[in-house]
């Protein structure tokens, strides 16, 4: 069969990173025997360069015509200067606006031969963790009403956390679905004893688990789950957050797993087309140099057959070629470990091209 992938490389180490998970696309359709197209789009600073703006109406189009978007990082330090609506991530933005990307997924797994680059201690990661961050992507506080006024002691300012129970329901299926083909649990994170918005979410999460007997729910207060994740991240399966929450915990969970350079990400809306990116940004220091590490991208793309195509068996092969790489003591720079041979982005890319069979 064949698929039309939309390609949007970026900045700094998102060429490099995206091409390397590229070949391995093509690699997966040698061996499985499909074909993937690719159009590439300008992003970021990148489009900014050539058009004058971060994303053009005709990338946007483009977007929307393919099975899903292979995000590779924006930004740098050319554009800071730039006015918010011209600055490089607005592509990030204005692309899941286009595409009604509602569901941020990202998880979280600890490379059983990484097991040392991660900054907990050996006790704490016990088992190891592989868990999935489902977070509401487009809604919450970074949506809500925001302004400065005068207030009771001068200038004040305000951002709004609004949920609808219509956006709670929808993100919170998501989540139990997927724990459906998982291990059946789901943590949902909130601050009830606090928040009008979270006693809103917390009630509607409940009506939702009513329809998933075979799944196991249970609520976590944010500060606690900040605590949870990195006193005992093997207790989680899918955790599922506002906005705000998941963007925080995320970011912690990521750190967690030795290097910001391994982890992918999915955003999804309603249909099958999704946007599929590493979590890190766009390295500067590491652009143009063949040392960034392309696994997060390469995740990416994994996470793309498995979400957009449905191409689940061919997603499995590609991460098990990638912990095979790993446990063989192939690594980028990045990642701290003795007794290993580090690689470039592209050398890499090729160790785990070779180890994907069918
Ligand atoms: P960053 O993720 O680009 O880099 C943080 C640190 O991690 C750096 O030391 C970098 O060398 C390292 N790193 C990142 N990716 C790596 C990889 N694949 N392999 C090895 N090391 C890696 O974050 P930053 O430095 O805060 O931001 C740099 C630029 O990226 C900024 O312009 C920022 O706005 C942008 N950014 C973009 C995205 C995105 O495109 N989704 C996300 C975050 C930041």
């Amino acid at each position: 069969m064949t698929y039309k992938i939309i390609t949007a490389p970026g900045d700094g180490i998102g060429p490099e990173v995206t091409a390397a998970a590229v070949r391995v696309l093509d690699r997966v359709g040698e061996v499985f025997g499909h074909q993937f197209q690719y159009e590439e789009i300008l992003v970021g600073g990148a489009s900014i360069d050539g058009t004058g703006v971060p994303l053009t109406e005709s990338a946007i189009t483009a977007a929307r015509s393919g099975d899903a978007v292979l995000f590779g990082a924006v930004g740098g330090s050319a554009w800071d200067r730039l006015t918010p609506p011209l600055r490089p991530e607005k592509a990030i933005l204005g692309l899941r606006q286009a595409l009604g990307a509602y569901i941020n997924l990202r998880p979280g797994i600890l490379f059983p031969a990484l097991r040392e680059a991660s900054p907990l201690k050996d006790e704490l990661l016990g088992r190891g963790f592989d868990l999935m961050v489902v977070r509401e992507l487009t809604g919450g506080i970074y949506f809500g009403e925001k302004g400065t006024r005068d207030g009771k002691y001068g200038p004040e300012a305000y951002d709004v956390e609004v949920y609808s129970e219509f956006e709670v329901r929808r993100i919170a299926q998501k989540a139990f679905q997927l724990a459906q083909t998982r291990r059946k649990k789901v943590v949902s994170v909130d601050k009830a004893n606090v928040l009008e918005s979270s006693r809103l979410w917390r009630r509607i999460v409940e009506e939702v688990a009513a329809d998933f007997p075979d799944v196991e729910l249970s609520h976590m207060y944010v500060d606690n789950a900040a605590m949870q994740v990195v006193r005992d991240p093997g207790q989680f399966d899918v955790l599922l957050t506002s906005n705000l929450f998941g963007d925080i915990l995320s970011d912690e969970i990521s750190m967690l797993t030795g290097s910001i350079g391994l982890l992918p990400s999915a955003s999804l809306g309603s249909g099958t087309t999704g946007i599929y990116e590493p979590i890190h940004g766009s390295a500067p220091d590491l652009a143009g140099l063949d040392k960034a590490n392309p696994i997060g991208a390469i995740l990416s793309a994994a996470m793309l057959l498995d979400h957009s195509l449905g191409l689940t068996r061919e997603a499995h092969a590609i991460r098990q070629a990638v912990d095979a790489t790993l446990e063989a003591g192939h690594q980028t720079g990045d990642i701290h470990r003795s007794g290993v041979s580090v690689h470039g982005t592209s050398d890499l890319a090729s160790i785990i091209c070779r180890r994907i069979t069918n």
